[in-house]
């Protein structure tokens, strides 16, 4: 463990150069957990890593909160230097950056740090550190993608044990309950999310199970997932009560065939804005265009979104060890939509489906 962190942050000083900067600085975040094992509360105190090429890390912490930061997986490999309530963190900061000007931050620094920070260098200039960090996390290692696969068998086996509950007549709040259970049941820390659409609710792609009662000949669109291992599960399947509403089956066939155009196009070297491309050519042939809301997916690791994103624009080029989602959807306001969501990991020559429950449409009670 303490290897693979010290690695990580050789890493990270590389693409720190590489990007030109001086200095990267992480307050807690699944960045500085990525990168330390380090994972305490973001709180009004900051927390701050400073990282500089040449220059051993540094941990600026709050007094209260430095045994908990040496008892920390490479807490005796940084330097630890403790701030005391009363006494301004960002000047002790602005001590250890020295005469860093390019200065890289984490995503996840609180505008109250950064602006601390900047009032106590007025001539730094700052940038973000995700494209840098997004980079270091896109490709992961063998341990990360068995943790990943566990949380994909885990959410694979909610959805076999939710398919046996009867649907029509409970609630969506019912059904979600019933899926956090079975997440956690199946070795989940936590259930993460449990959207439970039904009806003209699962025209909503994000829509927050509420009373709504679930009827025959209701689309249900169930998008769950949670932590497992530190590493995120995330599937989406959509089921129907009794039998399809009108319209739904050839809409539904269109979705998976967009979703397994765009998995079986995954291989290194791809890049993932035309995995998005692929995915949405089959809706749009098929009339479906407009009804495609958004993006084809997302990279999934320490977070449930991370880079890269299966969207037009980004030119991320798929490397072995690439985890990410695949998820087209199509949504027909007041009636029903349909999303369907696997999560994938980029092998040396092609793809490993880390979900692998069925995607033909099923039907429930
Ligand atoms: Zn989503
Ligand atoms: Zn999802
Ligand atoms: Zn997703």
């Amino acid at each position: 463990v303490k290897d693979t962190h010290l690695g990580r942050i050789a890493r990270a000083h590389a693409e720190i150069e590489a990007g030109g900067f001086d200095a990267l600085v992480l307050s807690p975040s699944p960045d500085l957990n990525y990168l330390t094992g380090y994972d305490p509360i973001p709180f009004e105190r900051p927390t701050l890593l400073v990282l500089r090429p040449g220059v051993d890390p540094v941990l600026l912490v709050p007094e209260l909160e430095r045994p908990l930061a040496a008892a920390s997986p490479v807490g005796d490999r940084l330097e630890l230097v403790a701030w005391r309530d009363g006494t301004d963190p960002y000047e002790a900061a602005a001590g250890i950056l020295g005469e860093s000007a390019g200065i890289a931050v984490t995503d996840r620094l609180w505008a109250s740090h950064l602006l601390g920070l900047q009032g106590a260098l007025p001539g730094a200039s700052f940038a973000a550190g995700s494209p840098l960090m997004g980079r270091l996390r896109a490709v992961k290692d063998t341990q990360e993608l068995e943790a990943l696969r566990r949380a994909g068998r885990a959410a694979d086996e909610t959805f076999r044990q939710i398919l046996d509950m009867s649907f029509q007549g409970r609630s969506e709040e019912d059904v979600a309950n019933d899926l956090a259970t079975l997440l956690v049941r199946n070795g989940h820390v936590r259930a993460e999310f449990t959207i439970v659409a039904s009806g003209p609710n699962a025209a909503s792609p994000h829509h927050e199970p509420g009373g709504r009662t679930i009827l025959p000949r209701d689309a249900v669109v169930m998008d769950f997932g949670g932590a497992l291992g530190g590493y995120f599960s995330d599937t989406t399947r959509t089921v129907v009560v009794v039998e399809p509403p009108e319209g739904f089956e050839p809409a539904y066939d269109i979705v998976q065939e967009a979703q397994a155009a765009a998995v079986d196009a995954v291989r290194p070297g791809i890049e993932t804005q035309e995995l998005d491309r692929i995915a949405r050519a089959v809706i749009e042939g098929a009339g479906y265009g407009d009804r495609f809301i958004h993006r084809t997916g997302h990279g999934i690791g320490l977070e449930v979104h991370e880079p890269p994103y299966l969207v037009e624009g980004d030119c991320t080029v798929l490397e072995p060890g690439m985890t990410f989602s695949v998820e087209p959807g199509v949504y027909f306001d007041g009636r029903f939509g349909i999303r369907i969501e696997d999560i994938v990991a980029v092998t040396d020559d092609g793809v490993e489906r880390l979900n692998r429950s069925t995607r033909d449409l099923r039907l429930v009670e």
